[in-house]
């Protein structure tokens, strides 16, 4: 398709053939598309919970890729004294040529030590950085090539052992709701039945209301969608915590290669609906509702933040609170005065 072709090809015609009276503003969405898609996109991801919930092979499952090749596993004697640490992989990704920048932001030794007490610092102390150091550079003069590092969802492993959630689990979405959209994950799905799945689910939903957990809320479904998305928006909802099974091997079942778990008494699909929610995962997370995380990552915690910064920024007596304005009223007035008794003095 030409440059010309593809602005004259959608406008509308009579019925002799002629062109109606066309502005062309209705190729904006086309022209944001073409921009976009030259631009590229980025997605940062941040995984936690326990080690050996199956954060690396999830996230490899997602993105089919090898995030954690020289990932070096540590004893339980090295896991002891080792303290929550934060790394990062950054892949570029491409499908019919859209380029994805996808960072995994891993925490090992989240909830590994024999007291977990503030074990989530590490991790809020990092997403505060990368707010502030968006915000030196929002505020900087190059502000074209700024590089946003803000990190856009949380995925958390709640594990699949116990009755609920953990005192950490708690403290560790707390912490977090207001800075990150967390995404609760039931880890390791295959460990119960469809049954136990099912009451796991009912309890982790009745305690993140009961202790006021904020996690990520799908936007609501306009009305004028279509029925298959509005299905798809309800089950999406009805699922969560998602529960999840992450495999790194194609494996043969009922005739077809799929990525699974082979077990003595079967396999385990992973993309298979019936057996876990992970494709409901990885729609919500890639297909509906990434540009969404980042909306909300922009305009709801990132706002916050700067918010908070601003406020601290024109706090600038111990004991008195002033807001922006108020110090720029201050501060003219004392240019007044100064004005005026400089007059008064040339006067004399
Ligand atoms: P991480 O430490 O949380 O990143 O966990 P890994 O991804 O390294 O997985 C730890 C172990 O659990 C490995 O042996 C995986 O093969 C296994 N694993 C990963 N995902 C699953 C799962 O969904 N179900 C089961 N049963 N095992 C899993």
């Amino acid at each position: 398709m030409t440059a010309d072709s593809r602005y004259k090809s959608r406008a509308p015609q009579t019925d002799d053939g002629e062109e109606k009276e066309y502005v062309g503003f209705a190729t904006l969405p086309n022209q944001l598309h073409r921009k976009s898609v030259k631009k590229g996109f980025d997605f940062t991801l941040l995984v936690a919970g326990e080690s050996g919930l199956g954060k690396s092979t999830l996230v490899n499952s997602l993105f089919l890729t090898d995030l954690h090749k020289d990932r070096k596993l540590l004893n339980a004697e090295e896991r002891i004294s080792q303290t929550v640490e934060i790394t990062k992989h950054t892949v570029d990704i491409e499908e019919k040529g859209v380029k994805l920048k996808l960072t995994v932001v891993d925490t090992p030794g989240f909830g590994d030590a024999v007291n977990n007490t503030a074990c989530w610092r590490p991790i809020t102390d990092y997403i505060d950085q990368q707010f502030e150091q968006y915000f030196r550079d929002e505020s900087g003069l190059n502000r074209k090539n700024i590089q946003d590092n803000r990190v856009h969802c949380c995925l958390y492993f709640i594990p699949p052992f116990g009755h609920g959630l953990h005192p950490v689990d708690i403290e560790f979405m707390k912490a977090l709701q207001d800075k990150v959209n967390v995404v609760p994950l039931i880890a390791k799905a295959d460990c119960l039945t469809p049954f136990e799945i099912k009451k796991l689910k009912e309890r982790v939903r009745e305690e993140i209301d009961k202790y006021g957990i904020k996690i990520y809320q799908f936007p609501h479904c306009d009305s004028d969608e279509d029925e298959e998305f509005k299905q798809q928006d309800k089950e999406l909802k009805e699922s969560t915590p998602f529960a999840v099974i992450g495999s790194n091997t194609v494996v043969e079942a009922r005739g077809h290669r799929v990525r699974g778990r082979v077990y003595p008494w079967g396999i385990v699909e992973v993309e298979n609906p019936s057996h876990c929610d992970f494709v409901k995962l990885r729609t919500m997370l890639i297909r509906t509702h990434m540009h969404d995380l980042k909306d909300i990552t922009s305009d709801c915690h990132y706002e916050n933040y700067r918010a908070q910064c601003i406020q601290n920024m024109t706090r600038c007596e111990p004991d008195k609170t002033y807001t922006w304005s108020q110090n720029m009223l201050r501060r003219m007035q004392q240019m007044l005065q100064k004005m005026q008794q400089q007059m008064h003095e040339q006067e004399l």
